[in-house]
């Protein structure tokens, strides 16, 4: 049987609507291929969601044909805000409407759970640390990083030296609440965008789903008044097909779409000034868009990252890889970090 007799890591990414699991051996070796998605029920509230998680635990051991007792930790995230420790916050979390989510300690209670430690990261900065560990695979140690993942909202990561830094509250690289300068960025007469955190002009009241459903599309859709979308009756639905448009060259879309690129590269930018990584990383379901469009993107982006001399010949601009996949991998390597095991067998690039 594949890892039997062998000490792995279970990684469980658990999302709004699926969790996602995968398995790490202590050689480095990922026992997954695929996407292993059970539902996450957190609509149900924190009692039922620990149970699914412990269900998709032992389902996926059973897919893998490892023993329980091979397991030394869980790697767990779930998306934020919450503490670096896995409290979700008291102001609640997007996904995590049910109110006794609020202040909740996940982590300890999967830990009770299935009696094994379990390690904590937010969704985006385990994907951060999966990308950063696929792309610099064994000298990763080595090397520094910094992710932008654009979906409903805008997550950020750090990696520095390999590890995810995680701040002394667990809210470091929250690129999506930064305040970007809108000059050059917003049209003649275009409101400023707004953020459901409260802040006007942060990184996700533009680089988002939801910046584009409140902010962009309305403003864009007056200056198109014959566009396609003003048919659709919902604001969110119109905003989901935005990038669909932009794939195709609506040149409404490209508007709306260049103006993400350019919030992304300021906060690159902002990057560039503070940890000086290697890798630019920008993660999302604009990755698996059409190759062209996605490639105008990321090169848009990279035009408005505002580099010196000296870091332009050192740094990468890429997109994370696997991305369905990420949050259960890069919670699988911080389980493993965390045993001080080696770092896992990826290729690099
Ligand atoms: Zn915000």
């Amino acid at each position: 049987m594949p890892g039997q007799g062998q000490e792995v890591v279970v990684g469980l990414d658990n999302g709004g609507t699926a969790i996602n699991a995968t398995v790490l051996d202590s050689a480095g070796r990922f026992l997954v291929d695929r996407l292993v998605e059970t539902p996450s029920r957190v609509a149900e509230g924190p009692g039922v969601a620990i149970e699914a998680l412990a269900e998709s635990f032992a389902q996926v051991l059973a897919l893998t044909g490892v023993a329980p007792e091979s397991v030394q930790a869980v790697g767990l995230d779930t998306p934020g805000p919450a503490s670096a420790d896995g409290v979700i916050s008291t102001r609640g979390a997007v996904n995590f409407v049910d109110p006794a989510w609020r202040g909740f300690d996940v982590r300890s209670a999967l830990e009770d759970r299935l009696g094994l430690p379990v390690i904590y990261n937010n969704d985006a900065n385990a994907a951060s640390l999966y990308a950063h560990d696929a792309h610099f695979g064994p000298g990763s140690g080595q090397h520094s990083s910094v992710s932008l993942i654009v979906g409903t909202g805008l997550g950020g990561g750090v990696i520095e030296r390999g590890r995810v830094v995680r701040g002394a509250a667990g809210m470091a690289g929250e690129f999506g609440h930064m305040r970007i300068p809108l000059d050059g960025l917003l049209a003649e007469g275009q409101p400023t965008p707004v953020c459901n955190c409260g802040l006007a002009g942060d990184g996700e009241s533009v680089a988002s789903l939801t910046g584009i459903e409140k902010n962009l599309l309305p403003y864009w859709l007056s200056r198109f008044p014959d566009h396609d979308l003003h048919a659709v009756g919902s604001a969110h639905k119109a905003a989901i097909l935005v990038r669909g448009y932009a794939s195709a060259g609506d040149p409404m879309a490209l508007e709306i779409f260049r103006q993400q690129a350019i919030a992304l590269g300021r906060l690159f930018t902002v990057a560039a000034n503070l940890t000086d990584p290697d890798a630019y990383f920008l993660g999302g379901g604009v990755v698996e868009a059409a190759p062209r469009f996605r490639d105008w993107f990321l090169a848009t982006i990279r035009e408005h990252t505002d580099l010196r001399s000296e870091q332009l010949p050192r740094a990468t601009f890429a997109v994370v890889p696997d991305l369905d996949m990420a949050g259960a991998r890069g919670a699988a390597i911080a389980g493993s970090d965390a045993l001080g095991w080696a770092p896992p067998e990826l290729p690099g690039r």
